[in-house]
């Protein structure tokens, strides 16, 4: 049996120069891994500082400035893919689905809008998970939870779950072969297509900041996002990510106040520069209509832009008696349905889609004009994560989202 979780040391290297030294400022970090082995870490990061950044500070820009548009209502945000990469899932064949599948669901988004839309992946890099618990028990058996390739290995062993840091150098060469093939596929087609995820490990993100003529960036991803469990606000992700120029973006739960939705705009964005800061709402279809409006109210009444953007999964996640976690199309569908009415009921612009998603028939979510039904759950269940819309579901859903597009109201700016 595992000892009780310690909060790693902190004391991770000066961002992006290659030597050691103080963490920027110490503040408390959640979700972070208890690394064993402090040496490999450091020894870890010390390479990644002087490798290359897998993306352009100038990229990140020009990123914001597509999120200006949005946030501005001229434009919509797409933002989509795998809950948890996986190192050995990163097949040619699975970044095509996705990248061909977001590109779908964009067309017709596209279409029904008569808007541009931004295609955002959650791809190349999505690699570590916040977990609920740190530890997991299968059988009377309590080993650490997976904490996503960065970190751990999914097996069940008590070899596979043990952090180890030369993973962090994996999870850089594997999202620079997915970014290789995505750039490839960007290319050929006719859209731009941006990478994200989220910001979770600080270890490996701090290693992949640089500072450029233009300041400070994390060149890991062209945005990054911090997640509904990290988002304290004396913590050091929101810290982190108020350092850097890329576009960032917050997840928004249920429980947060208009005060704290406040703080992080003056965190994040105090120049109040549109297209910096997306929230990510992720209420669930029973809260959003309740939680949402005095949010949106009071963000906009600030003078902030924001970009507004739905999450209808994360808040409408259950298990099933056969233990697989799982969501219904249908509620995932009363969510958005619910995030456009509030938007409709303010004036505002209702900003884009958030969802997880692959282009593979996969059975892990019920619902769809081909329904997945509660028997078919097990059949193709392969997230490491979270439950995923299939090709399929996401289709409907894109077609949901673009009716909802093509019959709004006109936003009031
Ligand atoms: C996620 O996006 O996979 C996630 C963990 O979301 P949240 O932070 O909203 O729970
Ligand atoms: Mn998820």
């Amino acid at each position: 049996m595992p000892g009780p979780f310690v909060p790693p040391d902190p004391g991770p290297l000066v961002p992006g120069s290659g030597e050691a030294g103080a963490a920027p400022r110490p503040r408390p970090a959640a979700q972070q891994p208890d690394w064993p082995d402090r040496a490999a870490l450091r020894a870890v990061t010390e390479e990644l500082a002087v490798l290359p950044g897998l993306v352009l500070a100038e990229e990140c820009d020009r990123l914001t400035e597509r999120l200006a548009a949005v946030a501005r209502g001229e434009a919509v945000l797409l933002q989509g893919g795998d809950c948890a990469e996986t190192f050995d899932g990163v097949t040619e064949e699975h970044v095509r689905a996705t990248f061909g599948t977001l590109a779908e669901m964009r067309a017709l988004i596209t279409e029904g809008a008569r808007l541009p839309v931004v295609q955002l992946g959650r791809i190349a890099g999505q690699y570590a998970k916040p977990r609920s618990s740190p530890f997991e028990t299968r059988s009377g058996e309590t080993l650490p939870a997976y904490r996503g390739d960065l970190v751990n290995g999914l097996a069940f062993t008590l070899l596979s779950r043990a952090p180890d840091a030369r993973r962090l150098h994996l999870g850089y060469r594997v999202s620079a072969t997915t970014l290789n093939l995505l750039r490839a596929l960007a290319a050929r087609g006719d859209g731009e297509f941006w990478t994200s995820h989220e910001a979770l490990v600080l270890e490996y993100e701090w290693a992949l900041t640089r500072e450029t003529p233009s300041g400070r960036y994390d060149l890991s991803a062209h945005l990054l996002w911090i997640g509904e469990r990290t988002r304290q606000l004396d913590g050091a992700h929101l810290d982190f990510v108020a350092g850097i120029r890329n576009p960032v973006a917050v997840k928004l739960g249920p429980t947060t106040t208009a005060d704290e939705a406040l703080a992080i705009v003056d965190q994040l964005d105090p120049d109040r520069t549109p297209g910096r800061l997306t929230f990510i709402s992720r209420m669930g279809a029973d809260a959003v209509r309740d939680r949402l409006p005095e949010l949106v109210s009071k963000v906009e009444a600030s003078g902030a832009r924001v970009v507004w953007m739905c999450d209808p999964m994360h808040g409408n996640t259950f298990v099933m008696p056969s233990g697989h976690k799982t969501r219904d199309l249908d509620r995932i569908v009363d969510e958005v349905q619910g995030f456009f009415d509030v938007h409709a009921g303010l004036g505002t612009h209702p900003g884009g889609l958030h969802v997880e998603m692959t282009g593979e028939p996969v059975s892990e979510c019920l619902g769809g004009s081909r329904p997945v039904t509660p028997e078919d759950v097990p059949s193709r269940y392969e997230s490491a994560c979270d439950p995923r819309l299939n090709q399929r579901q996401s289709l409907d859903l894109a077609r949901v989202v673009a009716k909802l597009y093509a019959h709004r109201p006109p936003s009031r700016r």
